[in-house]
């Protein structure tokens, strides 16, 4: 017999339910403005209006720097718009080639492989690593970003949990694995809604103990720490961690996704993983502009150190108002509201009063109970950008009688 399946009320209802619970996502319609970052023009049906935005992961705006867009046009006007085919097939360009000899340099490993974006890049690698390599067990940090666990999933293998940034907790963990299993412990540098770091050092002494691998995913901290390596590069463990992941579309303003290991391990997901092979390759323009960013912020320090001048000036200014910033070590500034209805309310006050534009963080990307505001200061945000942002903030908090700092 057929279903009598409603399948529309089905959908409709779904989302009703997102609804209810103050987690519909509306996206903010914008122009951004190269040459003029933070500002965008924010569309809102017939309506225009200029905003400020305070919520992207250009984290050093070199979606808009010069030498990016030179090198992307420059290399349009000479390859065309799209990559043509897959990596295999057609797909692969000079620039492609250059790109992945890049970012091995960057990360100081033997060879790296680019991803149509980070998220793909999780998926693929983790995805293949874990089911390919024979009874396989995955540990993975318990805030360790959707891609990652979609990765883990995929691969079937079994997914051990442990704490967050918790090392004693991957030890007890190891300790009662069979040594000769193989293991992943998988986790991120800077973790994107919180800010805080993981002790990488420390992760790979207990992989090394216990006879492990690492993937580290570097997404965000990539172009923003160490010489440009992210934070292994800082901390000096890059040459310690078996899998560096990273992203083209943050700090390097642009789009894609990588991993940089050893040439087998490289060689092995590039021949076995099936969403890198069966998907067309990143535009070449694409790849010519991450390489131009890459090769700036490698010899350029000035955007990296205005970017955390910025971060601490905005945590003090914040913390001076008596607003509910939360501790964090990094540029990632989240500002606590704690419940999913209010959080958007500051938000649409924010982009309807003030021009300010900064996306609510709520359930299921943080916990019930800490949804956030999430601020993303960049080199490019002046003192009257901050100046216009507190001020803001401390009004609203007030017409909400929202709570203040303790
Ligand atoms: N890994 C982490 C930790 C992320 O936060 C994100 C995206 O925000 C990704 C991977 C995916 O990167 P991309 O935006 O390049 O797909």
């Amino acid at each position: 017999m057929a279903t009598n399946m409603d399948y529309e009320a089905f959908f409709a209802n779904s989302v009703e339910q997102v609804r209810q619970e103050g987690r519909y996502r509306v996206f903010a319609d914008l122009l951004r403005h190269a040459g003029d970052f933070p500002r965008a023009t924010r569309h809102d049906g017939e309506e225009r209006s200029e905003v400020t935005v305070w919520c992207s992961n250009d984290y050093l705006g070199m979606g808009q720097h010069p030498k990016v867009l030179e090198a992307m046009r420059e290399a349009m006007e000479s390859c065309g718009a799209g990559a043509g085919g897959t990596r295999n097939i057609a797909g692969t360009n000079h620039y492609h080639v250059q790109l992945e000899r890049e970012l091995a340099g960057l990360h100081d490993k033997e060879a790296a492989l680019l991803f149509t974006s980070g998220y793909v890049s999780n998926l693929a690698a983790l995805s293949t690593i874990a089911a390919k390599l024979p009874g396989c067990i995955v540990l993975s940090d318990e805030k360790n970003h959707a891609s990652m666990i979609e990765g883990i999933r995929h691969s079937r293998a079994e997914k051990r949990i442990f704490r967050h940034n918790d090392p004693a907790d991957l030890e007890r963990q190891l300790k009662e694995l069979d040594p000769a299993r193989p293991k992943v412990v998988a986790f991120e540098s800077v973790y994107s809604m919180d800010g805080d770091v993981a002790p990488i050092g420390t992760f790979c002494d207990l992989a090394e103990r216990y006879g492990a691998m690492t993937y580290l995913d570097e997404v965000h901290a990539v172009g923003l720490y160490g010489k440009c390596g992210g934070i292994a590069d800082r901390d000096g463990v890059m040459d310690r961690v078996t899998v560096i992941e990273g992203t083209l579309a943050k700090a390097f303003g642009c789009l894609g996704g990588y991993i940089a290991a050893s040439e087998s391990l490289v060689d092995f997901v590039r021949s076995y993983a099936s969403a890198f092979i069966f998907t067309t390759a990143l535009p070449p323009h694409v790849a010519a502009g991450a390489l131009a960013s890459i090769r700036h912020l490698k010899v350029s320090d000035v955007e990296r150190q205005r970017h955390q001048e910025r971060a601490a000036t905005l945590k003090r200014r914040l913390r001076e108002a008596g607003l509910p910033v939360m501790p964090t070590e990094t540029h990632i500034v989240p500002v606590l509201v704690g419940d999913p209805v209010l959080c958007r309310r500051v938000t649409d006050r924010l982009l309807d009063r003030y021009g300010i534009y900064v996306q609510p963080i709520n359930y299921p990307t943080v916990p019930r109970g800490t949804e956030r505001l999430r601020l993303t200061p960049s080199p490019l945000h002046g003192d009257e950008h901050i100046d216009h942002l507190v001020q803001s903030l401390k009004e609203i908090w007030q017409d909400f009688g929202l709570k203040h700092a303790a």
